[in-house]
């Protein structure tokens, strides 16, 4: 069975001395044995994707954002948004901008969720390009919308001026032969057709060159694609928004919501926004507060590790080009080096373990190892480890629904959201802004059950990575 990229990577996606000097206190805590619940609950919030983001690489070293103020009053919006990921926080900004009245409910803070723990790579590709025959237009306006904003996270931090490590860095993904690039770079030659897509293939001594490794030799380079600090891009999406006017609290969790005569009323515990039009935008995070959100989606849980700043000898070594890193045909080991020379690798945790952060770094340090010999014995250490949650689907498009008129819901990117969160937050609040829904260049749906909601994580965390692993220790990937 062919692992592909989607399916592993979905994923995305070091410190030896776990609980030593030096090590966050989150690690502090006991090592997990029977009858000791402490220790089980962290294993649970590891298992599930709920650390707290204070561990995400992303916050690191610069901390976490000041926080956004609780729901204090009962207020009134033309537009309530629930949830302030990459997708809620483009979306208020965008109906911002727009002059529409929107407020912000966010259950923690901003970039708490996905979007605060992601593994940074942005990625200005589109997959299944038969999703797009469902739509009206077949999807002629969504598609020039991408081939216009796939670089949306750049633009965004260039427009705002905030700072998220947003590079333009280029996209490689490298291959151990020409077949394998050649089939892969088949799968997007349809964008490439449509001129969306910006590519180059390298080998020999330009892909040496780039990685610092012989072990490839060819490499598809998407030239578009990059990096970012996914934490500080959602809060720097934030916070132009509420420079632009929308109202954003946190610790507000959406406790309850009915709706009479055109308006919706949206409790958290204290107070209530009222508005006539609500969007969910909770993701893999969903709770119960619409029910149907919670079940239209197969939840897969991925981690994220981030070094100490690379030792130089280690930095001159790996991605001298400072380029993004997939592998194909199979990714267990996306790579970023961020602003601050520090690897940043993830994957699919273990199924028994999804805390063991030394158990996974060092399983990304043996690959590091094999790719990179010369940094065998080098001072690369583990900085944090956590984990996050990924919402799938059965098709290759985020869902944008409308449950009942003025109660919508948009989710569920799959494992790529950096690019089409923001990008899907700013077309959905045109679309908010016109008034005519109806415009939209994607069609709505109505929410609707998975059938087998543990479907993926059975699949992809219980066969196919493990057996990947396995054929990756073996040498045969
Ligand atoms: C480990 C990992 C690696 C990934 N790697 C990549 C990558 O490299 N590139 C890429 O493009 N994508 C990647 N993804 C996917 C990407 O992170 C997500 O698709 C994207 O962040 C989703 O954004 P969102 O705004 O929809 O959801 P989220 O960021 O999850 O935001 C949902 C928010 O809703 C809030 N919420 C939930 N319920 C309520 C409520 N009742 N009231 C108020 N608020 C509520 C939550 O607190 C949360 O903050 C990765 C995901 C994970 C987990």
């Amino acid at each position: 069975m062919a692992l592909s990229r989607r399916k592993l990577l979905l994923a995305g996606a070091g410190m030896a001395a776990i609980g030593g000097t030096g090590a966050h206190w989150w690690y502090g805590a006991p090592s997990l044995v029977e009858g000791d619940s402490a220790a089980r609950d962290k294993a649970a919030l590891f298992d599930r994707g709920l650390v707290p983001v204070e561990l995400s690489g992303w916050t690191m070293p610069e901390g976490i954002k000041p926080p956004y103020p609780a729901l204090a009053a009962d207020i009134t919006a033309d537009v309530l948004v629930v949830g302030a990921g990459l997708a809620g926080s483009s979306l208020a900004l965008h109906l911002a901008e727009a002059g529409v009245s929107v407020a912000v409910i966010e259950a923690r803070q901003p970039g708490w969720g996905a979007s605060g723990r992601n593994a940074g790579h942005v990625l200005p590709t589109l997959r299944d390009p038969s999703v797009f025959d469902g739509f009206p237009d077949r999807g002629r306006r969504f598609l020039d919308a991408f081939a216009e904003h796939h670089t949306l996270p750049f633009d965004l931090q260039a427009k705002h001026g905030f700072a998220a490590d947003a590079v333009r860095s280029g996209y490689i993904n490298a291959g151990t032969s020409a077949e394998d690039i050649a089939s892969f770079r088949a799968q997007t030659a349809w964008m490439e057709e449509r001129g969306m897509l910006r590519v180059a293939e390298i080998g020999g001594d330009a892909l040496r060159q780039a990685t610092g490794s012989a072990h490839w030799s060819h490499a598809l380079v998407y030239l578009d694609g990059g990096r970012v600090n996914p934490y500080r891009m959602t809060n720097g999406i934030a916070a132009a928004a509420a420079n632009a006017g929308a109202r954003i609290f946190g610790q507000s969790p959406a406790i309850d919501i009915d709706g009479a005569g055109g308006r919706w009323r949206v409790r958290t515990a204290t107070s209530s926004v009222t508005a006539s039009k609500v969007v969910f935008c909770t993701n893999a995070y969903a709770t119960a507060v619409v029910p149907a959100f919670t079940k239209g989606f197969y939840p897969l849980t991925a981690y994220a590790l981030t070094t100490k700043p690379l030792p130089a000898e280690a930095r001159r070594a790996i991605m001298p080009g400072g380029q993004t890193l997939a592998q194909v045909p199979i990714d267990l080991n996306p790579l970023v080096i961020d602003e601050h020379g520090r690897m940043v690798l993830s994957s699919i945790p273990k199924i028994y373990g999804a805390e063991d952060a030394q158990w996974h770094f060092e399983n990304q340090m043996a690959w590091v190892h094999d790719i990179w010999p010369e940094t065998r014995g080098m001072p690369i250490e583990l900085e944090t480890y956590w984990t996050g949650r990924v919402a799938l689907r059965d098709r290759e498009f985020p869902g944008v629904f409308e449950v009942q008129p003025g109660l919508y819901g948009l989710m569920y990117f799959n494992a790529w959201g950096n690019v089409m969160a923001p990008l899907m937050g700013k077309l959905f609040a045109e679309g908010l802004a016109g008034g005519d829904l109806a415009a939209l260049p994607f069609p709505l749906e109505k929410p609707a059950a998975v059938s087998n909601i543990g479907k993926q994580d059975r699949i992809i965390r219980h066969v196919m990575i493990p057996a990947a692993r396995q054929a990756q220790r073996w040498g045969t990937i």
